[in-house]
């Protein structure tokens, strides 16, 4: 017999059945839903929205996800490295601007020289800005030696999505060798995780042979590795892509857009205390996404501060917003559909997940789950 929705958040178990339930919802229950979400997120984290200014850094890429569109494969790409000076510059964009936090993201390059340059990198922001950026790192799978030298160069977090927890599903939208292997991808989660960072996951939403079983799934993984941000967003086809040829599969994109409203409140009901972002690939589906997702337990957003010049080469899907914005627009925007939101943005803080402090203060994950639950 199914439970009704409150029922089902109450008991706090969230099998897989149940969450399929609760992906299922429409009409009514859809939105109890969203407004439960919305609840437990005011309640537990506030209604501030914390900023991290995102730096596309590079668009070079040796892989090959058959869904993106800056693969290693697209030769209709023209390629960039930012600057280091360019990259700094965008740093002391983000303090003044009061964002407090910066990713750096960019293709997955493991040479040792890019190893270095991301080093050199960490120094010079922190130098420049005093140490003030929280920073982010989403440079794809990387040794441990790597990893070990950025976060004691300063990186906080890294940002790794799953981007599937159903490795049959993973293994058909990536090539077929042991670089896109599933399980060299949760090994670098598990070892972000070991090393000491802030660890960031997620998953696309939609994508070609997905089912909602998937889904389920991928809530559960996130909660079993205990996340402390997630960013997951819907998947959105790109022409230059092999994915592209199943466009017609695909549910519609107000469909992929309310899945992904679901996805969000579902975590926010599972998972009270993370971080969860407001993805730029909602907006890419409907003008307003990402203040849905604010609504539907969202309370991260990134705002593109990559020098305009670049923007157009680092097209990871189509109809990607803010292409021809410059920084100081997109502030002026975001600041207002966060209110829109009822939201409001808190400048000059850092915003660490309040999940990762509280397991620094010695609750464990499971306590943690357990005390959110009574609330
Ligand atoms: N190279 C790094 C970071 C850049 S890609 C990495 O792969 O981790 C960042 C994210 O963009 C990916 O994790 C993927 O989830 C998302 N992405 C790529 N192609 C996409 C598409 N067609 N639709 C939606 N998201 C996409
Ligand atoms: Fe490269 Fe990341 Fe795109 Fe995969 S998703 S091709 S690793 S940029």
């Amino acid at each position: 017999m199914e439970r009704s929705i409150n029922h089902i958040v109450r008991e706090g178990t969230f099998s897989r059945e149940e969450i399929v339930q609760m992906l299922r919802s429409r009409g009514e229950e859809h939105a109890a839903l969203l407004a439960l979400a919305g609840e437990i997120k005011r309640e537990q984290v506030g209604n501030k929205v914390y900023l991290r200014g995102l730096v596309e850094y590079s668009n070079r890429c040796a892989k090959n996800c058959l869904y993106c569109g800056i693969r290693g494969g697209n030769r209709r790409v023209r390629r960039y490295t930012m600057d280091d000076e360019e990259v700094i510059e965008a740093a002391r964009y983000a303090r003044a601007a009061g964002y407090a936090s910066l990713v750096i993201q960019g293709g997955e390059i493991t040479s040792p020289a890019r190893s270095r340059a991301i080093t050199r990198l960490l120094h010079g922001i922190n130098e420049a800005t005093g140490g003030s950026l929280g920073i982010t790192l989403s440079l794809g799978e990387q040794s441990r030696r790597t990893l070990d030298e950025w976060k004691r160069a300063g990186a906080r977090r890294y940002l790794l999505r799953v981007e599937t927890s159903n490795p049959e599903l993973y293994a058909r939208v990536h090539p077929a060798n042991a670089r896109h292997g599933f399980k060299a991808r949760v090994d670098a989660l598990r070892c972000l995780r070991e090393l000491g960072y802030q660890v960031g996951t997620g998953c696309m939403i939609g994508l070609p042979f997905q089912t909602l079983d998937d889904l389920a799934g991928d809530l559960l993984f996130f909660r079993e590795i205990d996340a402390d941000m997630i960013g997951m967003g819907p998947y959105v086809e790109h022409d230059e892509t092999p994915l592209y040829r199943y466009r017609d599969a695909l549910p519609s994109p107000a469909e992929r857009l309310e899945l992904a409203l679901k996805m969000i409140a579902i975590l926010r009901v599972m998972m009270k205390d993370i971080n969860i972002v407001a993805a730029t690939a909602m907006q890419a589906l409907d003008k307003t996404g990402r203040e849905k997702a604010l609504k539907a337990g969202a309370n991260i957003v990134m705002p593109n501060i990559t020098p305009v010049k670049y923007r157009a080469g680092y097209l990871l899907y189509q109809n990607k917003p803010c292409v021809n914005e410059e920084a100081e627009q997109c502030k002026t925007c975001l600041d207002a559909r966060v209110r829109l939101a009822g939201d409001e943005i808190a400048y000059g803080e850092w915003g660490d997940s309040r999940h990762f402090a509280r397991k620094r203060e010695g609750d464990s994950p499971a306590r943690v789950l357990l005390t959110t639950r009574d609330t």
